[in-house]
């Protein structure tokens, strides 16, 4: 009898136990709220009404970047506009462990048509995991863009049946052209790998059917972008990883740098990783991405929220960033919405 009731109270308290770790685990990592000193605030906008109208005080041949979370950047020139990576539609966390994702025709409709994507020219994937990559066959379907990315990318696009001339294959290195936007891939390097994205390298080999297991869209190589925009220089980096020498003797104005699980790795991975982005291209500006908790879908109109525990800790990941940024003298600027932010000053 004795013995019954301790058992009964261990498993309890095991059950307390899981329950009050997921609940932590799920907590955002902060509020990017407390941050407010470095968030873009356009001017003359109001929180309900900043997709398009409300900013129409910028020049419409000024170029602008969007951020719709994750790397996500939308680019405009008001003649042609570049996407680098496509990840709207952002299936719930349970969704994404339980069930194969699959990218929303209807919600891409309403992007395209609330953010008037129809000058949109090519989409550079950075990578073709699914938060980079879901939604760029729906793009594709929906607009006569080019796909631009690795064997893998296409292989994405491929099984939702684009047609094979959108499709890109990345010659790293080489630049492309889209009219005033000059965009270079540079071999890059994945954020070290975790439990659930270890497929650094492995490649999409066949057509990619959706709905797919997340797992099923495999990493195949990374790549930042560099982007020129008449003398204006831009750096894409989607993933916290960096390849030796890569970016040497490069220098731009505006450095998106991709921030998720920093917080995680080792102080020496942290230091050598803002040494080799922000302290080798010295930008002017660095502008902080893939903090958003991609298991939300995009707010629009709200600030995005930061990742859970599980996934980071943003607040300190964000921290650490903007330490460095500042002692080397860069501007930071945090994007938390999808509004136009002027690129040239
Ligand atoms: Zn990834």
């Amino acid at each position: 009898m004795k013995l019954k009731k301790i058992v009964t109270i261990s498993i309890s308290l095991i059950i307390f136990l899981v329950i009050a770790t997921l609940t932590f685990l799920l907590q955002p990592s902060g509020h990017v709220q407390k941050f407010q000193k470095w968030i873009y605030q356009p001017e003359l906008s109001s929180s309900e009404n900043n997709q398009n109208n409300s900013q129409n005080h910028l020049d419409k041949k000024q170029l602008t970047v969007r951020f719709f979370g994750v790397s996500t950047l939308l680019f405009d020139d008001g003649q042609t506009q570049i996407l680098i990576d496509g990840f709207f539609t952002r299936p719930s966390l349970t969704q994404t462990l339980l069930k194969p994702v699959q990218s929303d025709p209807k919600l891409l409709e309403q992007i395209i048509k609330d953010y008037d994507l129809k000058r949109v020219q090519a989409v550079f994937t950075s990578h073709s995991h699914y938060d980079h990559a879901l939604d760029i066959t729906e793009l594709g379907k929906q607009l006569p863009i080019k796909i631009i990315g690795s064997e893998s990318t296409m292989n994405i696009a491929r099984g939702g049946n684009v047609a094979e001339q959108q499709l890109q294959l990345i010659s790293p290195l080489q630049t492309m052209l889209f009219g005033e936007f000059k965009v270079t891939a540079i071999p890059s390097q994945h954020t070290p790998p975790t439990a659930v994205n270890n497929d650094l390298g492995e490649v999409i080999t066949h057509p990619l059917k959706q709905p797919a297991r997340f797992s099923e869209f495999k990493e195949g190589h990374s790549f930042d972008y560099l982007i020129e925009h008449q003398g204006y220089k831009v750096l894409v980096k989607a993933s916290t990883g960096v390849i030796s020498n890569q970016l040497k003797n490069m220098h731009v104005d505006t450095l998106f740098l991709g921030i998720a699980q920093l917080s995680r790795q080792t102080p020496e991975y942290q230091q050598q990783y803002l040494e080799k982005t922000i302290g080798t291209i010295k930008p002017k500006t660095v502008i902080p991405i893939h903090w958003d908790n991609f298991w939300e879908p995009l707010p629009l109109t709200q600030p995005l929220e930061f990742l859970p525990y599980l996934a980071d800790n943003t607040q300190k990941s964000m921290q650490t960033l903007i330490h460095y940024a500042e002692q080397q003298h860069a501007k930071v600027v945090i994007l938390t919405q999808p509004v136009a932010y002027p690129l040239q000053n």
